[in-house]
């Protein structure tokens, strides 16, 4: 014999009640019990509509309405027309009895828990009814039995204790006199010895099956519902979360007391003690093989094997000086909770004995403030202890798995994985059973948590990062292609699986929940709403992903200006913005402290050189104990190009306007031409080498006439430079008449830092430069006389943008 429950969603409406027929006419086995839910979304509508009748709100009558035709709905599409009478006519009297126990509640403007029971009984009886007769349509050789004439009940409404003895002899009997192979009865629904209706708990159609089936020996259990079985974590929640295949009798009852929705608690009690398989199966999905719950779950497999949560936690506090030492505070507390059915779900407490720390339900919250207050109210006037303290809308998160308790570090890196994440948790706990690990955290950290966690603990090889990119112009726009044409590489040989979730430019900002696609970003982004950079940290906040990164591209101060709210919430910055590097020291230090602190990596490698690893170089040889001892570099794409190209037969206007149009300088070319960006780029290598400096410490020794610098547009600008040819020709001649090259070189040395035209000898490492190539010589301890070298192209929109992509690989791998 096999017992097959069916819940809401399984027989939501007609379509789904078919699917539920082909199941069952597949069974081979020689007798079934088919226990049903009400009706998806019935026993709501049901507390719904009683809810409003007992404050006397008439438009209780509009759910009733809605109750009346999705039964009779269902009905229709499913039984032939010739079959249809006798079935619409006890539906209809049933849901008669039901308006006017509705009409009684309405007009006393009361509800009794006796009354409600019997109310939401109507969803299950008439589920059941409804299917039954559907199946004997169908030629199904099956009978209905009325559940309340076999689960017997005390007389607890909302959640009433089964009778087994009674319970377990009724379904017996019952099944002895039905001789049809399927048996069709309501979950949920039982009544009390004197015959009154009551019910097993929401979501108790689980118990009822699991109580069938211990009572007649069945050899399974199946629980078909709308998901393929039980989940390492929410699917809701956690797209990347995947059935279990096996799990042990106490991993599922704890997954679902810490809030597998998927399973009621309290059906493995039953079954357990017999030895009874459970199968969690998909009514949508019959194929899948679900998930297989028994005493022994083969040894192998996860450690930890699943991930549940249950929301809408306080925590109570009861701290003082009184309570160390004195024995009974603590039997006092729980006693006083337990008197009031107030079920504690959590506890713990600090071996200093000054406090203990609770887990309840929010709603009982109030209540349990009041009288711990008043058992403990000689304490508290005597101030030995403080008056109870409640933190409400908490969610428990934890990690359970059988195996759990003969592996070490399993809590140290929960732990560290929400720490990481900047998830603030309130409370621990573990079980002595070591089965599960919990912790209490903010309900608005409940996606992110379950998300890190299952990514740590059960895909630990893909990991997800989320990026944020502002800025998508010619930079931007190259990383975004380059994502996207690296994407499929990165998941299978770096197992990095990167989304773009947000993107703005100065004009519109759009954001997607599931990744952008970089395909037609473009056309996405124009029609995406008005750019606002606090909205767009806003909202960065709000989706609260887990490797989250900011990504500048832009060449903002105001950007520039964020990273040090990002980098609080523990999101990583990576930026090819130079102006918080060189910005005040103290500004430098401050976002790095807050790096380290927040766990969140600050990197911007192509803030020098583009995407040459001159940054990552200088960190690594300075992590390794060398000492920088001298810094001698050439930064400048744009200086460069303008001193290649410059020579008696051009003109240092036009070489400079020709370096403009064709995108090697700023915008505004003064901040090449000056010195100021090369300026930039020393200050951040030498702090980078260990050195606290700041940009009026450096020297610059500017080729540009007085005049030049003091203009304040590029009209002016330029004018100026054809001012002063004769000047730019005498530079140049003179570096001619010493056989060398004039290179725009910076350098750094005994603290110390200068920028400045040269002339470079040849023979020099600096006199073949090309192009707009970068070279930095790096003297040190272990490099003294040979300097290491880097050279290569030090600008350019696909470069800087495989700098930035290296930024963010880097963080990947962190
Ligand atoms: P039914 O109506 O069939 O009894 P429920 O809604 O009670 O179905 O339970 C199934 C739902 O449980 C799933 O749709 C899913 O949203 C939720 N759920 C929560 N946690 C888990 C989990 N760990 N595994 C599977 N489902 C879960
Ligand atoms: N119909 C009841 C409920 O919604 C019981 C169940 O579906 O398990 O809670
Ligand atoms: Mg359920």
């Amino acid at each position: 014999m096999k017992v097959l429950k069916f819940g809401g969603t399984s027989v939501a409406n007609a379509n789904n009640i078919s699917l539920v027929k082909n199941i069952i006419a597949n069974q081979q086995s020689d007798k079934t019990i088919v226990v049903v839910s009400a009706l998806g979304g019935i026993t709501d509508l049901l507390l719904r509509t009683a809810a409003l009748a007992s404050i006397q709100d008439i438009s209780y009558k509009t759910f009733l309405k809605e109750i009346e035709d999705r039964h009779l709905t269902t009905i229709k599409e499913l039984i032939p027309i010739h079959s249809q009478s006798k079935i619409l006519s006890k539906v209809k009297s049933e849901l008669n009895t039901l308006e006017t126990l509705l009409e009684g509640a309405f007009l006393i403007g009361e509800i009794t828990p006796k009354l409600s029971d019997k109310i939401v009984s109507y969803g299950e009886l008439l589920s059941s009814y409804i299917i039954s007769e559907y199946f004997i349509a169908e030629g199904i050789d099956a009978a209905y039995v009325d559940s309340r004439q076999l689960i017997k009940t005390n007389s607890i409404h909302g959640k009433a204790t089964v009778n087994f003895q009674l319970t377990n002899s009724n379904c017996n009997t019952a099944v002895k006199e039905h001789n049809q192979k399927v048996l069709v009865m309501g979950g949920f629904i039982a009544s009390s010895v004197s015959g009154i209706s009551t019910t097993l708990g929401r979501g108790g159609s689980d118990y009822t099956a699991a109580i069938v089936a211990n009572a007649v020996d069945a050899e399974i259990l199946e629980i078909w519902t709308d998901v393929s079985g039980m989940y390492t974590a929410n699917p809701k929640l956690v797209k990347q979360a995947m059935s279990i295949p096996h799990i042990s009798y106490e991993e599922a009852m704890e997954l679902s007391h810490f809030g597998a929705k998927v399973l009621y608690p309290p059906t493995i009690q039953p079954v357990l003690s017999k030895g009874i398989s459970i199968v969690i199966k998909n009514t949508f999905k019959p194929e899948d093989p679900g998930t297989l719950i028994t005493k022994n779950k083969n040894g192998k497999g996860k450690t930890v094997r699943g991930i549940s949560h249950v929301e809408d936690i306080a925590l109570l506090s009861l701290e003082g000086p009184g309570m160390v030492g004195i024995p009974g505070i603590s039997k006092r507390f729980f006693e006083v909770l337990s008197n009031a059915d107030i079920s504690v779900v959590l506890i713990t407490q600090a071996s200093s004995e000054h406090s203990i720390c609770v887990g309840i339900s929010n709603q009982d919250t109030e209540l349990a403030i009041a009288i711990i207050n008043e058992a403990f109210d000689f304490e508290i006037s005597r101030g030995k202890i403080k008056s109870v303290i409640a933190e409400k809308d908490l969610t428990i998160i934890a990690l359970i798995g059988d195996n759990m308790k003969s592996h070490q570090g399993l809590s140290g890196k929960m732990f560290s994985t929400l720490g990481r994440n900047n998830v603030n948790i309130r409370a621990i706990a573990q079980g002595a059973s070591e089965r599960n690990i919990s912790a209490v955290i903010l309900k608005s950290d409940v996606k992110k948590a379950l998300n890190t966690l299952h990514e740590e603990f059960f895909e630990e090889n893909i990991k997800q990062l989320n990026l944020f990119v502002m800025g998508v112009g010619n930079v931007g726009a190259k990383f975004l292609d380059q994502i996207q044409q690296q994407k499929k590489y990165l998941k299978e040989k770096l197992k990095l699986n990167i989304r773009v979730i947000g993107m703005s430019n100065s004009r519109t900002m759009i954001f997607d929940e599931d990744g952008i696609s970089l395909k037609n970003w473009v056309d996405t982004l124009a029609s995406g709403e008005k750019a606002d950079k606090a909205l767009f940290y806003d909202k960065v906040m709000k989706l609260n992903y887990r490797n989250s990164i900011f990504v500048d591209n832009t060449a903002s101060e105001i950007v520039s200006n964020t990273y040090h709210s990002y980098l609080q919430n523990s999101i990583s910055v990576v930026t090819c913005n130079k102006i918080a590097c060189s910005s005040k020291f103290s500004n430098y230090q401050e976002l790095k402290d807050l790096a380290r602190k927040y766990n969140a990596p600050f990197l911007f490698e192509t803030n020098v050189g583009a995407g040459l690893p001159i940054i990552d170089t200088l960190k690594h040889l300075v992590a390794s104990g060398d000492k920088i001892l001298k810094i001698q570099a050439v930064l400048s794409g744009s200086l460069n190009f303008v001193f290649n190209n410059f020579n008696d037969s051009t003109t240092f206007h036009d070489v400079v306007k020709q370096a403009q149009q064709e995108g090697y300088t700023e915008p505004d070319p003064k901040i090449d031409l000056s010195g100021v960006d090369v300026m930039r780029k020393i200050l951040i290598l030498a702090r980078e080498s260990g050195n606290v400096l700041d940009i009026e410490d450096i020297e610059n020794h500017s080729f540009l006439p007085e005049a030049s610098l003091q203009t304040d547009n590029n009209e002016d600008f330029f004018r100026s430079l054809q001012d002063y040819e004769a000047s730019f020709q005498e530079m140049y001649q003179k570096a001619v008449a010493e056989n060398s090259k004039l290179k725009y070189v910076a350098q750094f040395e005994d603290g110390k830092a200068s920028v400045g035209l040269q002339r470079i000898p040849k023979g020099h490492d600096f006199y073949n430069l090309e192009g707009s190539d970068n070279i930095v010589l790096f003297y040190t301890e272990r490099y003294p006389n040979q300097p290491m070298i880097i050279k290569g192209a030090g600008a350019g929109a696909d470069v800087t943008a495989s700098g930035i992509f290296a930024d963010i690989i880097r963080i990947g791998n962190f």
